[in-house]
């Protein structure tokens, strides 16, 4: 007789219901502009001017007016002289106005000729031009940047949802904020369970027992929430026991909006994450079909939610970008949550199908081309630290050295 195993659910319908319960959080705060790196922003930044707010020179030169220029060669008196941060006078025509990189246009000025296209007839003293000669005829409008060709007035420069970039933190600043309302930071309580798991600096590599290994999904974990904005409570290493699962529980289901763990959601015997979750709230143990990563258990206890991520390295860390990345920005608020795909040519030939999805660790090369880390087992962490992406491919699918595959890059699944 054969047990039936329970049909595998494809990911994008894991992902689909994992957002689908996400309520966005609505505590808001306000955070100095320079702090507000990565976080989501809870109201659209509107601009109260428009920016630049003058027509200005994009280049050292002199300011003139088109009409009074005679063709090449035509000599102009140079009447004011006008720098970054001060403002001219109104000129008129057959006058010309030194100018430099960011000073506002004068009155009555179209155009600014570059001074590497102009020659200095006479001085009034040393560096200050009197006359000069415009050895090339501007275009109207040559070298002005206009007023507002960046943002215009009352126009919404970062919309609520975004996350914050350093540009975006310039963009803040550049129209006048020096604070911004954000929505307040997840809260989420982590654990590793597993009780061959050891702590980095409490044994020394050459006094581990035998079947120990050092935590390592406790660093990546942390740093990823860390990442993505959120305030962490790491509960440490929980024994494989069930009394130890469920006070850990109770314990991180106060004031967390989520608890992540790591390991012991297989159905084991030693797995007690499932039973103690499911004594506490309620759980739902999916089997995702990708590969590395397959079980993935979601649910709640109390107030917060819970994601059980697998134990093996890679698929904590797969499941974790692939997963709870997504979730976590959804509860700050961000609607497009998906990683960017990118088509790349395979410069590596892949021949044994897998009935699952699986995500590859790759990493680009000088040609243009991704390159495959030679051991794709779970367990492998190098794979992860090698690669700089995952080439996503589907289930039954076959590569051969260039074809063309879908990628993600690492640096778009951390940040
Ligand atoms: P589990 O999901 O608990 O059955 O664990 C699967 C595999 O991942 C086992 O080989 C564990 O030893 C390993 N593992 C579990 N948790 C961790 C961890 N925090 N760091 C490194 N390896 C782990
Ligand atoms: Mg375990």
């Amino acid at each position: 007789m054969t047990t039936s195993r329970p049909p595998l659910l494809p990911l994008d319908d894991a992902l689909a219901r994992l957002l689908a319960s996400v309520t966005p959080l609505a505590q808001v705060q306000a955070v100095s502009t320079f702090d507000a790196d990565g976080r989501v922003l809870a109201q659209d930044v509107v601009s109260g001017l428009q920016v630049p707010p003058q027509d200005n020179s994009s280049m050292d030169g002199y300011a003139l007016a088109c009409s009074g220029l005679t063709g090449a060669g035509a000599v102009l008196a140079v009447t004011q002289r006008i720098a970054a941060g001060s403002s001219g006078q109104p000129l008129r025509l057959g006058e010309a106005a030194r100018i430099f990189t960011g000073a506002p246009i004068p009155p009555g000025a179209d155009a600014v000729v570059m001074q590497e296209d102009c020659t200095v007839v006479s001085e009034a003293a040393p560096d200050q031009p009197a006359r000069v000669r415009v050895d090339v005829v501007p275009q109207a409008g040559q070298w002005i940047r206009r007023a507002g060709e960046d943002v215009t007035r009352s126009a919404v420069v970062l919309p609520r949802g975004m996350r914050l970039s350093p540009a975006g933190l310039g963009m803040a600043a550049a129209v006048g904020l020096d604070a911004l309302q954000v929505v307040r930071r997840p809260r989420v309580a982590l654990f590793s369970t597993g009780d061959e798991l050891v702590m980095p600096g409490e044994v020394a590599p050459a006094d581990m027992r035998p079947g120990a290994i050092y935590n390592s999904n406790r660093f990546f974990l942390r740093a990823m929430l860390q990442r993505l904005g959120c305030t962490v409570s790491d509960l440490g290493i929980v024994p494989d026991r069930r009394d130890a699962t469920v006070d850990a529980l109770r314990d991180a289901s106060r004031e967390h909006d989520l608890i992540l763990t790591s390991g012991g959601v297989s159905v084991g015997e030693e797995d007690h994450i499932r039973p103690a979750v499911q004594s506490l709230g309620g759980l739902d143990l999916w089997q995702i079909a990708i590969k590395p990563g397959k079980p993935f258990a979601y649910g709640h206890v109390g107030e917060a939610r819970f994601i059980g991520l697998p134990g093996n390295p890679v698929s904590s860390f797969v499941t974790f970008a692939l997963l709870v990345r997504p979730f976590l920005l959804r509860l700050q608020g961000v609607v497009d949550v998906a990683p960017v795909t990118v088509s790349a040519r395979a410069d590596f030939d892949w021949p044994r199908a897998d009935r699952r999805r699986e995500f590859l660790r790759v990493r680009r090369n000088a040609q243009g081309g991704l390159d495959l880390f030679p051991n794709q087992s779970s367990g492998v962490l190098t794979s992860a630290v090698w690669g700089d992406g995952l080439v996503d491919n589907p289930p039954g699918q076959t590569v051969a050295r260039g074809d063309t595959v879908r990628f993600i890059a690492l640096s778009d699944l951390l940040s």
